[in-house]
């Protein structure tokens, strides 16, 4: 069975959840991980940022678009 639970943070595709197997399936790239393994995926991907007043900053204004 094949749930549609996210979208794939590699190509922004739709992604499907393997309930058997507990693995996530990109319908677009191909990605078969875990979730660990998307978890870090996520934290590979995600911009590190200098400080938590810019990353705050930044996300007000990016709120505002
Ligand atoms: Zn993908």
């Amino acid at each position: 069975m094949l749930m549609l639970a996210n979208t794939c943070p590699e190509c922004n595709g739709d992604l499907l959840y393997e309930v058997s197997t507990k693995h996530f399936i990109c319908r677009n790239c191909g990605l078969y991980v875990t979730r660990e393994q998307l978890d870090d995926i996520r934290d590979r991907l995600r911009p590190r940022r200098k400080s938590s007043k810019e990353a705050e900053y930044l996300e007000w204004w990016m709120s505002k678009k």
